[in-house]
């Protein structure tokens, strides 16, 4: 067993609100879109593109 995630498709996994192209994160706890900075949480190896539950991710510089 290898990665849950078949790089052919994460590559078709869009963000539903944008349509931008989604990066998996690296620790494969969700998909995050850089356009809109949301992170779609993998929950049992199956992501949740429900925008509504999408966690806004802030960058780490925002508040200066
Ligand atoms: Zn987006």
């Amino acid at each position: 067993m290898g990665d849950p995630f078949d790089p052919e498709f994460t590559k078709l996994l869009v963000c539903p609100k944008c349509k931008e192209p989604v990066e998996l994160r690296q620790d494969l706890s969700g998909f995050f879109c850089r356009n809109c900075k949301l992170l779609f949480k993998v929950e049992g190896n199956i992501p949740n593109f429900i925008i509504e539950q999408a966690h806004r991710w802030e960058e780490p510089h925002g508040n200066g």
